[in-house]
């Protein structure tokens, strides 16, 4: 299938948390995450019925939204068949492009998904050395894909990646140990403030953290939990207590940071 033969690829700005100015990119959550573990969540692109996985601690918040939103399902399986239907590296890294508005200032690359093939991982290494005026961020678990690009790594910054790319390792994933192997930068859902205090990492509420190259930091738990889980009682505490109640409801934005 040539690029020019199919429709463009669908980009979203912003989300509950983001700024309108930030693009999003999508792709079902679960079906697309090969490497997920502790996060398995998937929801049907039918029904939109949710299912957990075997080892599921925390329930995707991406997944949620498709069960509630078909419009959201849709889109994003939209872009999933177009892209797998392209399976080479050059050619899905073609359609993005011509998808892409060139006036984009930054991209968050799977606001839901993640890398489902190592060809569709390079295709946005490609994307982002094209279009170098653009920061292209994303959280991921396919530290496999990754740690095959980097020739040295430290502290969030990885030598071998454009200088327009920020990437980060989520915990929770079938290769988590790459992430202290290779010394990853990294980011934890924790269950509340004094865990994040405790671990000595900051929570980010507004991909500040995520879209600029730093140490480690961490999300608070938010989203409905699998009942009967130290997630779900974490989300009950927060909210009981009156702080965090999720995001795109009382939570105040930082305002977000200027990119050089
Ligand atoms: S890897 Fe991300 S998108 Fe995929 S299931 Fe886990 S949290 Fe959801």
């Amino acid at each position: 299938m040539r690029a020019a033969q199919i429709r463009p690829l669908t980009f979203g700005n912003g989300n509950a948390k983001l700024d309108q100015a930030i693009f999003t990119f999508s792709l079902p959550a679960g079906h697309s995450c090969p490497f997920a573990l502790e996060c398995l969540t998937k929801s049907n692109p039918n029904t939109g019925g949710i299912a957990d996985g075997p080892d599921t601690k925390v329930r995707c918040y991406a997944a949620t939204n498709e069960a509630r939103f078909p419009s959201v399902r849709r889109a994003r399986w939209k872009n999933f068949s177009d892209l797998r239907a392209l399976r080479s590296d050059k050619r899905m890294a073609r359609h993005i492009l011509d998808s892409l508005s060139r006036f984009a200032g930054i991209v968050r690359v799977h606001d839901s998904g993640d890398f489902f093939s190592e060809a569709y991982y390079r295709a946005w290494l490609i994307v982002a050395a094209r279009r170098p005026r653009t920061t292209f961020y994303w959280y991921t678990k396919a530290l496999p894909y990754w740690s095959r690009h980097v020739h040295r790594v430290g502290n969030g910054r990885s030598p071998g990646d454009p200088p327009n790319v920020v990437q980060t390792a989520s915990w929770g994933g079938r290769y988590d140990y790459l992430i202290e192997d290779l010394n990853l930068r990294s980011v934890r859902i924790v269950l509340s403030t004094e865990e994040a205090v405790e671990r000595q990492l900051d929570i980010d509420h507004d991909d500040s953290h995520a879209m600029t190259h730093g140490p480690d930091f961490a999300l608070l738990i938010h989203g409905t939990q699998p009942p009967n889980t130290p997630a779900a009682a974490a989300v009950k505490e927060l909210r009981r207590s009156g702080g965090f109640q999720g995001y795109g409801v009382t939570w105040n934005r930082k305002s977000l940071p200027v990119l050089a």
